[in-house]
Parts: structure tokens; sequence; C-alpha cells
């Protein structure tokens, strides 16, 4: 065994509601929500996007967002509300302590997650500081399935070492395993073995794997490593951030789970774990975090911080009206026509994206479409930036911003010298029930023409690179002079569309 439990059933074989099969036989994505707020949206003309980009030092991160048609950057806080939500935070009762906004945002938590108590904390790193403060300590290991950015900073800069156990499959850009997030077992054991339980400060299952495509991990895999875990007394955490689409593919990949509701997958997710710990930014379409546990004398250690970092403990740096959308945004999560309309829509995208030729991650995860800029500009030096070109170069041809994960996002050793990514993504993000179908169709038809036209795209040179977290900041200009040249061919294919 190792981390391939549950493959049985193919990507394509989704039973979700919210896609159906058309009298043509083709199935398609259907939205099961209406719209009922709208935010007018600016498609700028492509001289004119030309001259943001430009602005903007050829960097997405530094794009005004009235400059951009579509922001596929992130799903962080810009997940769309419901009416319910809405009305939720009008209720919202305005008290330090003891509101009783908290308490039914804790009773909630409590329903999902089957665990006695909460710390609210103001976004999901906050409760990753608030773990790692209280058990990482110098020269401790923190095994996990893949890391993610901030949380392996926090334990990284307090003496501990982050290890990675999901097997090689799991970074490969095209694969058919629907578990790209699962552990390597036999690994595991060896590791707990080698470093002896005391040395491990907690091991982390991160839902929705982030870094690597929001692929997920099935319940057997997590059960396997919460038994292990058990057995040799270390602490299993579990990051929720991006479980929902996780719950989802639980039960379309997993054959054991297919008639179970998402609340039953949710709370068998919760059992394996000892910490739960989750961004609210991403689950529960809100904005803040907090961490859920069950045991006493934890909940005792974990609590005093929780006024020290983030604020009172029954707010936690949150503002009650994002409580209450949490809390029913939670009860969301439990829906399964809400939380299907994530991942069937970016199994759409990639899949059409696939169907042109275009290199995508596969098979199609949470949160985003992953092109691979690798392969799309395999003419361009990875020293030049291919994702962060293809970034650029898709914002020119579309007015759709992404993001460069990719050689630009790592950072340079002391030395000066530079680590090249082992891959190289453009990430186009898909916020949960923001965009329709015909805004997918759009990004999916640009892309395809800049695929096309790909030879004519060039690489990228910093014109200001600085020290720490250069992808953010940093100002870069195309080698060459590529960029006319793209914008020239779109009006002669185009003629004046936009
Ligand atoms: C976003 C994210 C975090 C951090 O949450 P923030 O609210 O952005 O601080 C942690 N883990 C995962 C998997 C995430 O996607």
């Amino acid at each position: 065994m190792s981390g391939h439990e549950g493959r049985c059933v193919e990507p394509e074989d989704l039973r979700p509601m919210s896609k159906v099969t058309y009298f043509s036989g083709e199935t398609f994505p259907l939205e099961m929500h209406k719209v009922r707020i709208i935010q007018k949206l600016t498609l700028l003309p492509v001289e004119e996007r030309l001259r943001a980009i430009d602005e903007a030092g050829y960097n997405t991160f530094l794009l005004q967002n009235a400059d951009v048609f579509l922001d596929m950057l992130t799903d962080s806080g810009v997940n769309a509300m419901s009416d319910r939500q809405q009305a939720a935070m009008l209720q919202a009762d305005d008290a330090y302590a003891g509101s009783a906004t908290f308490t039914r945002l804790h009773d909630k938590l409590r329903e999902v997650f089957g665990k006695k108590y909460f710390l609210p904390a103001h976004q999901g790193r906050a409760a990753e500081h608030i773990l790692s403060v209280a058990f990482v300590k110098p020269g401790m290991v923190v095994p996990m399935n893949y890391h993610f950015t901030t949380m392996k900073q926090h334990i990284t800069a307090l003496g501990g070492q982050v290890v990675e156990l999901i097997p090689p499959e799991g970074v490969a850009v095209t694969s058919d395993n629907p578990f790209k997030g699962n552990v390597d077992l036999a690994h595991v054991e060896r590791l707990i073995a080698e470093h002896g339980p005391e040395n491990i400060a907690f091991f982390r299952m991160e839902a929705g794997t982030n870094l690597i495509g929001g692929q997920p991990f099935s319940l057997a895999n997590l059960r396997a490593v919460s038994h292990l875990c058990r057995k040799e007394g270390v602490r299993l955490v579990l990051d929720a951030s991006l479980l929902a689409d996780n719950l989802h593919f639980i039960k379309n990949r997993e054959p054991e789970c297919a008639d179970w509701s998402i609340a039953q997958i949710a709370a068998a997710m919760a059992d394996c774990a000892d910490i739960i710990y989750f961004s609210a930014r991403k689950l529960g379409f809100g904005r803040g975090g907090g961490i859920v546990i069950d045991d006493d004398a934890l909940y005792r250690d974990l609590r005093a911080w929780v006024p020290m970092y983030e604020g009172f403990l029954t707010y936690g740096g949150m503002s009650v009206r994002e409580m209450e959308a949490i809390t029913i945004g939670l009860d969301e999560t439990l829906d399964e026509d809400m939380i299907n309309q994530g991942p069937v829509f970016i199994a759409h995208f990639v899949n059409e994206m696939e169907r042109r030729g275009i290199p995508v991650i596969t098979p199609p995860g949470g949160l985003g479409a992953h092109v691979d800029a690798a392969r799309f500009l395999d003419h361009v030096d990875q020293r030049q930036y291919p994702s962060g070109a293809l970034a650029a170069a898709v914002y020119l041809a579309s007015g759709v911003r992404g993001m460069e994960r990719g050689t630009m996002s790592e950072q340079r050793e002391p030395d000066g010298t530079e680590p090249l990514s082992h891959m190289e993504l453009l990430r186009l993000a898909l916020p949960r029930r923001v965009f329709t179908l015909s805004q997918v169709n759009y990004a999916v038809d640009r892309i395809h023409w800049l695929h096309a036209n790909r030879r004519i795209v060039g690489g990228l040179r910093w014109t200001e690179e600085p020290e720490i977290l250069r992808f953010f900041y940093g100002r870069l200009a195309p080698i060459g002079d590529w960029q006319h040249a793209l914008v020239a061919k779109f009006r002669e294919d185009f003629g004046p569309s936009l």
C-alpha cells in the first residue's frame, strides 16, 4: 500500500447533481443557485490591457482590480455569500465577551466536527501560528502530506523541519490517481520509527492539498494515518481550509462513501484528527478561522495563546458579522449542491482546456485550474520565468488574472543563487459561486488562442527584485518585445472584438 487506496472510480465518473446531461448526450455543469446581487465588470480593450500590465511590472499581483475582467488570482476571502449568510449578518450580536454569535458558530462547529472546543482566530495562518508556538520546538519534525506556505514558515521559524510524505506521483503533472494528496503509509511508519514520537510536534494532513493543485486525500488514507498516529502517540492535525472540495471528491471518487451524506463524511474525517484548524476565507464562504479540539488539557494549553495574539476567546480577531456568515456557510458546506459548483466548474475548465491540447494538471482538483507553463512555454528558459510570462500573457489575451506558481515564487539562497521550482504553473483559481459557465468558456477560448500563438510569448527579467516575497512586490519586463507582437496578433485575429 502506498497511498493508492480507493482508486476504483475514473475521475470522469463524477455523479454530482450540479451537472446535467443534455439532449445531445453531452454533460455540462449546471448552477444550483441563482445570482441575486451582481457586480459590474469591465473588459478593457487589448491595448489598454497592455498599458495596465506594463504599469504593473508584468506582475499580476500589482494589477488594479478595476483593470481585471475575471479575477482568478485566488479563492481566499472572495467566495460569494448566499442570501442566508447576508441575512444572518444583520442579526450579529455585538459583544466583546459572551456574544450569542460566537455561541451559534461554536454550536455549528460542534455539530459538523463533533468536537467540544473552538478557539477562534482571525484567519487560517493565525491558527497555524498558535499550533506552531504551542508544539514546535527546535529540532522537531512535522510530517505532512504536503506543505502550505504559511504553515511551513511558522514551523521553520521555530527551528522545526517539515517532511513531506506524498509519493512522487502526487507532484506529477498528469496522472489518473484520484487521490494525489494521499501519503505513503510505509513512509509514515519509517519516519515515526526513525525520529521517535517525542520528536514529532504533530502530523499534519491538508485537505484539498493546495500547492499540488487542490488535490484530495481519501478517507481510507486519512484513517490509516490516524491509526498509525494513535498507535504511536503522535497528534494528528487536519488542515480543513479546503475541506469542502475534499468532501466532494471523497463522495464522488471513493466507492465506500458514495451513499454517505456530506455530513457523515465530514464527521468521519473529524473523528480521525485530534486537532482541526481552518481558514474561513475558504471554508464557510466568509473571513476568519480557528482551531477545533476535544481534549480538555489541550484546550487549556492552547487557550492561553488566543487573547495574546488574536483577541478575546469569543471573537479571536473576527468581526461578529463574519462569524454569523461562517456559521451559515458551514451549514451550506454540508449541502452537496452548494459545494459541487466549485469542483464541477473546475473539472469543466480543465477538461475543456485538455481537449484543446492545452497542458494542465490532471485529474482536475479543487481550488482552480492549473496550467503547466513549463510545457505551454517550453521554449522559455526556466530562469526567464515561464509561469510569470504566461500569467502576463493570459492577462493580455483575456483580461483574466491568474497567479504565478513557479520559480518567481521561490526565494534566492543567501549566496544569490536561484532555486528552480520543480513545477512551473499558472493557477487560475475559481472563487466559489462567483463565475458563470460562459465566463469559464471565455477564459478557455482566449487561453486556447494564446496556446496557438505561444511561440510569440517570451520570458521576463527583473527590473526590481525585492529580497523577500519577490513575487508579491517585484517588477519585471519582457525579454525582447513580445508583448507588442502579441497585441498585434490579437487585433489581426479578433478584429475590433475585445
Ligand atoms: C489559505 C490556506 C491557509 C491559510 O489561511 P489564511 O486564511 O489565508 O491565513 C492554510 N492552509 C490552506 C490549505 C490554505 O489554503
